[in-house]
């Protein structure tokens, strides 16, 4: 008996010639994942990847590692054993006695993708589950209520398994283009950066920092989100831009009730302009209409007016309950509610408008002719710091 863990990949199992191009990408990520591990071993086999050869006290957190990287849809503790029916009911009574299963209800779940095998699927679960319950007289079969189910699947070896963990789905980062996500200290732009990458999308972060109106500590919680993003994506870049000029200059020059609509066209035109010195073909925010002044219909429409990429918007119709229940799941949420002040809070008018009108908008910018040139600066000189997992040992 050999012990591995089986990992079922998501939404690429529907991929038809293309499919060796997402097997490769997350066969890749899942081995860079889990180098750091001594004789630890990955491979591809029909249908699923296995990991193996790696010390039994590390497992349950590999397994926890493993189901954070996009394009995983579950992982399972198997064990390997020889195809051979005793030797599969054998080990099977030792599984279930270890993991102390050996009573209650429970189904088996047989499949047979290896079609030499002498039992099909209906076949293996009828005498699996019979062999089982002579063993175990504590053991009573329910198809329908089953306390747990024991999984034997017939593939290279036959694997046996009680558990599952699920994974985040998706498909591989990486696989679907690149966008760059504006990412504020807020609870929204984290989630909406963390379902673009489970799509498959390589992200990019833009966070703007209004030093001394944003303190360090806003900025180090940007940092902190980020890192919890990159335990998704393996890697973040987040680009720093300081924007203390621009947002000064607007709140003393621009008319008060436009100042918020000012600042995020702002933002978008200088993110605009990373995205496209770092290969990004798209930008993206954690906006939901409706939710403030800001993001109403008319407000969007003339917001993400001044750029020409297209902008993805993955909460637009979230209600905030449903953010917030994600962001409590990935991770973020705890972060996204420190009260560190956001460089848009500091800022916000008194009566911001809600119905803008683009020419009137951009009406306003041509009285702010040294606009331009600060956008230009500071979509020019930004920090970056990147951001990695952290390291599985
Ligand atoms: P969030 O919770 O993501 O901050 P929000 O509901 O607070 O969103 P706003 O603060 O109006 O909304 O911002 C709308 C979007 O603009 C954010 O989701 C984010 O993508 C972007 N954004 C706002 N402030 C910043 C910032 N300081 N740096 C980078 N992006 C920002
Ligand atoms: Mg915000």
């Amino acid at each position: 008996m050999k012990q591995v863990l089986l990992v079922r990949y998501a939404e690429i199992h529907l991929k038809g010639l293309n499919r060796p191009y997402f097997e490769r990408a997350l066969l890749h990520q899942i081995q860079k994942l889990v180098a750091p591990i001594e004789h630890i071993q990955v491979w591809k086999g029909d249908g699923r990847f296995y990991i193996g050869g790696y010390p039994p006290h590390l497992e349950q957190r590999i397994m926890t590692e493993v189901c954070k990287i996009c394009g995983v849809h579950s992982v399972s503790p198997a064990w390997a054993v020889p195809k051979d029916m005793g030797c599969i009911a054998e080990n099977a009574a030792a599984l279930l006695e270890s993991s102390g299963k050996a009573t209650g209800r429970f189904k088996v779940d047989a499949r047979r993708s290896d079609k030499r095998f002498y039992l099909n699927s209906m076949q293996l679960n009828a005498e699996l589950g019979g062999r089982m319950l002579e063993k175990f007289p504590g053991l009573r079969v329910d198809i329908h209520h089953p306390d747990f189910v024991l999984s034997c699947e017939i593939r290279e070896e036959a694997y046996l398994y009680v558990d599952r963990m699920m994974a985040v789905g998706g498909m591989p980062v990486g696989t679907a283009g690149r966008a760059a996500l504006l990412l504020s200290g807020g609870i929204d732009s984290p989630v909406a950066g963390y379902m673009l990458a489970k799509r498959g999308v390589e992200l990019e972060a833009v966070y703007f920092h209004s030093f001394p109106h944003t303190s360090e500590r806003a900025k180090q919680k940007v940092v902190d989100l980020a890192q919890v993003i990159a335990g998704y994506t393996g890697r973040l870049p987040l680009n720093v831009v300081n924007f203390t000029e621009i947002q000064e200059y607007l709140y003393e020059n621009g008319p008060d009730a436009m100042l918020t609509i000012l600042m995020r066209r702002a933002m978008m035109r200088i993110a605009q302009r990373i995205a496209r010195a770092t290969g990004c073909q798209s930008l993206a925010t954690g906006e939901t209409i409706g939710q403030v002044a800001s993001q109403t219909m008319d407000a969007l429409v003339v917001t993400n007016a001044v750029v020409d990429m297209p902008i993805f918007q993955p909460l637009i119709c979230f209600d905030k309950m449903e953010t917030v229940e994600i962001a409590k799941k990935i991770g973020t949420f705890e972060l996204s509610i420190l009260p560190y002040e956001d460089c848009c809070t500091v800022f916000t008018p008194r009566h911001p408008t809600t119905k803008p009108r683009l020419d009137r908008v951009e009406e306003a910018e041509a009285k702010l002719p040294a606009l331009n040139a600060m956008i230009e600066k500071a979509a020019s000189d930004y920090e970056i710091i990147n951001l990695y997992r952290q390291s599985i040992l």
